[in-house]
Formats: structure tokens, C-alpha cells, sequence
């Protein structure tokens, strides 16, 4: 019985990650803060109008609350039940009052170009919060994948200061309570959109978060039949020796390759595919856009192919096919980002005259098809020169001055042999001017008029 039992205890020790966050008091006491309020709208920038952020989070903790609080051995508190008017230091000051074990300030994002979509938890940079922040925002975001969403990371972020840059992390890391911030989705993206559009969306949130606070402490509830006492918490194995995760880290460094080279060229179709190769040595890649104007304008944002926040993976060297069909100087860039949103940028690829495409001849031969450009330039050698000197690179011209159609193509092969060629034709054309002389002087020298000759062998001259 006794070793059935430290069995049972050696089982849950080794199964069940260990939790870093133990309740100061008879359980656990947590915050939810419902973002911005009162004056403050947070983001207005909602892509159908729908909510200001400061609504948006309201409805969301309202869920979050009702949720958490039919966990047993939870006791649950908002930072506001209103639309009241409270600073950071306000908030922080409350957690501190209830003595909480963790405050949890719901957010939603937008970015100031739109273009940006996916969730992310910030979590404080000190020890021992960071590893509570991290070991929560592993479970959150693990959720929120689920559901769908893009995901952004658990980060720190850092001031000039070397503090934590938001203020509700650090009002309430100076008072001893560790805080998150949890950005649910991008409110004015529209790969987002459908995730908070509605008061039911935003009460979905609120249940997933209830949902996530309760596995990372370890809760059960008996109203919701739950129990997760024996959730496996993410282990953190992969710390670092002072307790802090370096996926976490923010390094405010660039990524440190992005190279792009055309690959192929369809002149039919006008696509294009271009190589990418990109590398970030400290943080993981995220997104990638490009542009075809040299960098005017960009496409939207799009994942990193292979980019995979859990298994901190993503694929660093991809094709990517574009269309440049009618773009009659395009010049080509990419760029890459981290989920730090540091981004770098490729060389750029000015593809005008490496390439043609049907009816897209400028000038004078606006509107023709590279077909009907060839095909006069075939006819004039003046014509040839106006065409190269409009589309430089259309037409490709063999070494004594022909014109290439290259459809047929021209090789190094084909070069080989026009080589060969030659080179047999200037000593075919060498032996007989060595013969005739030959013959010439002999004429001379004996005075025969004719005689007979057979080249293959010198026995057989007859005089
Ligand atoms: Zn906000």
C-alpha cells in the first residue's frame, strides 16, 4: 500500500509537469482586467465598426469571469465592472490590494498599417514572472491554434529603461503580482475579423481564456465536470539557467538573411518564381511580404511557409511564384519579419529585359506579341537595334550577329558544335592549300603536265 502510493506520488511527479506558480493563500486569487475604459477607447480601428476595444474587452473578461469562477479553489475579481476611467498603476494597485496570484489584462490588436494578424501573450521579462507569464501563454496560445488563429509568440518587450515596456507588466511586477497581456486577434485584419465580430465571439474568448487559466493552475471544476489537476503543464526544460526562456527573449536584432533569385520565367503566363532564402540566427521567422513596384507597395503579410511557433521551426529557403503579366518593369524585393516584427529586407530584382511577355512590347511596338517583335526583327538589322534598345534582352543574338529566337534556344552546346565546326573547316581548308603548293612545286621542278594521286596514301603516287 505504502509503495503503491509513492508510486502514485513518483508517477504525478514525473507525468505532471511541475506548475511554477503556487497560491499565496488558501488558493489561487486572480485578476482579469478588462483593457483601456472611460476616455480611453483603446482601438478604434475595428474592420466593420462594430466595437470600440474598450467594449470588446469588457464583454470578453464579463465571459472570462463567469467562467473562471465555477472553478473550485479560484477566487476571481475585474479591475472594473464599468466603463471607468483607470490607469495602469490603478489596476496594478487593486491586484496588489486582493493580493493576487496573477492578473490577466485582455486585449484586442490592431497595427498601424493593417497588416498584421495572429494572437500573442506578453509576458513579464523578470524572474520568477516570466516563466509564470510563459508557462500560461504556452497553454493560451496552444488554444488558440486550435481555434484557428494565427500565432504571434510569447514575448517580452523591453524600454530604454531595460523595464518592461507595457506599463500594466510593470506597475504590477513592482508590486508582486506577476501580469499578462493577452492580444486575443487583430481587430482590422481580415484574417482575424471573423474571430471578433460578434458579442458570441468575444464571450468565446472569454471561455477559452477561463479555459487555459484553469489548466495552467491546475483547477477543477464540478459544475463544468472538469478537472484539470493532472494537466501537463508545458515543461520547462528548455530554461535558461536563471528560470528565463530564450524564445522569449527579445533581442531587438534584424533577421539576418533575406536573398531572393529568379528561378523561372513563364513569358506565356507572365509568372514568375523567385527563390527566397532568409535566416534569422536568434528569433524564429514569421511573416514575409514583397513587392513588384521596388517596394512603392507591398503584398499583404503571409505566414512563413513551415512556420511553426511550437516547434520553433520554419522553412528558411522557399519558391515563391509570382505574376507579372502586363508589369512592364517589374522590380522585385522581398521582405521577412520576426515575431519580434523586425524585418529585413532582400535584394532587388530588376527583372526588366531579362524577359518578355506576350503583347507587352513598349514603343513603337506597344501592344505586339513577342511573336511579332521577333519576327520583324528578323527582318531588319536597323529594326533589331531599335527593339533591343526598347526591350533590352528580347532578342538574343548568336556570337556572328544571327539572331536567336529563343524558343529554339541557344546553348552552350549549340556553341560547342558551331565551334567544332569551324575549327574543322580551317584545317580541311589548311590541308588542301598545303596540298596544292605542294603539288604546284613539284609541277615546277619536273615539268610534268599531269599526273594521278591518291591522297590516302603516298605509295600509290604515280608520275
Ligand atoms: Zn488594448
Amino acid at each position: 500500500m505504502l509503495l503503491l502510493l509513492w508510486l502514485g506520488a513518483f508517477k504525478l511527479d514525473v507525468y505532471a509537469a511541475p506548475r511554477l506558480i503556487n497560491p499565496k493563500g488558501d488558493g489561487f486569487v486572480i485578476v482579469i482586467d478588462p483593457g483601456h475604459g472611460g476616455d480611453n477607447n483603446g482601438t478604434e480601428g475595428h474592420l466593420n465598426g462594430s466595437y470600440l476595444e474598450k467594449q470588446m474587452t469588457m464583454i470578453t473578461s464579463q465571459a472570462l469571469y463567469d467562467e473562471l469562477s465555477k472553478y473550485e479553489g479560484v477566487t476571481v475579481y475585474m479591475t472594473r465592472n464599468n466603463d471607468a476611467s483607470l490607469s495602469l498603476k490603478e489596476r496594478a494597485e487593486f491586484a496588489a490590494s486582493v493580493n493576487a496570484d496573477m492578473m490577466f489584462s485582455v486585449h484586442y490588436n490592431a497595427s498601424v498599417n493593417h497588416d498584421l494578424f495572429g494572437a500573442e501573450v506578453w509576458v513579464p521579462s523578470d524572474t520568477p514572472y516570466h516563466a509564470h507569464g510563459y508557462q500560461f501563454a504556452m497553454v493560451e496560445l496552444q488554444s488558440f491554434k486550435d481555434k484557428g488563429l494565427f500565432i504571434r509568440g510569447a514575448k517580452t518587450k523591453l524600454n530604454d529603461a531595460g523595464e518592461n515596456y507595457y506599463g500594466i507588466i510593470r506597475e504590477a511586477t513592482a508590486l508582486g503580482v506577476p501580469a499578462v497581456i493577452i492580444e486575443h486577434c487583430h481587430v482590422d485584419n481580415a484574417v482575424d475579423i471573423g474571430y471578433c465580430d460578434t458579442d458570441e465571439d468575444l464571450r468565446a474568448f472569454g471561455v477559452l481564456d477561463a479555459t487555459s487559466i484553469a489548466k495552467y493552475l491546475g483547477l477543477k471544476s464540478s459544475a463544468l465536470g472538469v478537472d484539470y489537476s493532472a494537466y501537463a503543464a508545458k515543461d520547462l526544460a528548455s530554461a535558461e539557467p536563471d528560470g528565463r526562456i530564450s524564445l522569449v527573449f527579445n533581442t531587438y536584432t534584424d533577421p539576418d538573411v533575406c536573398e531572393i533569385s529568379p528561378e523561372e520565367v513563364n513569358n506565356e503566363t507572365g509568372d514568375v518564381v523567385i527563390n527566397v532564402t532568409a535566416a534569422d540566427y536568434d528569433d524564429l521567422l514569421m511573416y514575409f511580404d514583397y513587392s513588384t513596384d521596388g517596394g512603392e507597395t507591398f503584398s499583404e503579410r503571409l505566414p512563413m511557409p513551415g512556420y511553426d511557433y511550437f516547434n520553433k521551426s520554419v522553412q528558411d529557403s522557399f519558391e515563391y511564384t509570382i505574376n507579372l503579366q502586363g508589369n512592364n518593369e517589374p522590380v522585385v524585393m522581398f521582405r521577412v519579419y520576426n515575431i519580434f516584427d523586425r524585418m529585413k529586407e532582400s535584394n532587388v530584382l530588376e527583372l526588366a529585359g531579362a524577359f518578355s511577355f506576350a503583347g507587352n512590347g513598349t514603343g513603337e511596338n506597344a501592344g505586339k506579341t513577342r511573336e511579332e517583335i521577333i519576327a520583324e526583327a528578323k527582318e531588319s538589322k536597323n529594326k533589331r537595334q531599335i527593339i533591343e534598345k526598347e526591350i533590352p534582352g528580347t532578342l538574343t543574338f548568336a556570337p556572328n550577329g544571327e539572331l536567336i529566337d529563343e524558343d529554339t534556344g541557344f546553348s552552350l552546346k549549340d556553341f560547342l558544335i558551331i565551334v567544332l565546326i569551324l575549327v574543322t573547316l580551317v584545317f580541311v581548308t589548311a590541308f588542301f592549300v598545303q596540298l596544292f603548293s605542294y603539288k604546284k612545286r613539284r609541277k615546277k621542278r619536273r615539268g610534268i603536265k599531269s599526273y594521278d594521286y591518291d591522297i590516302y596514301s603516298k605509295d600509290n603516287y604515280h608520275y
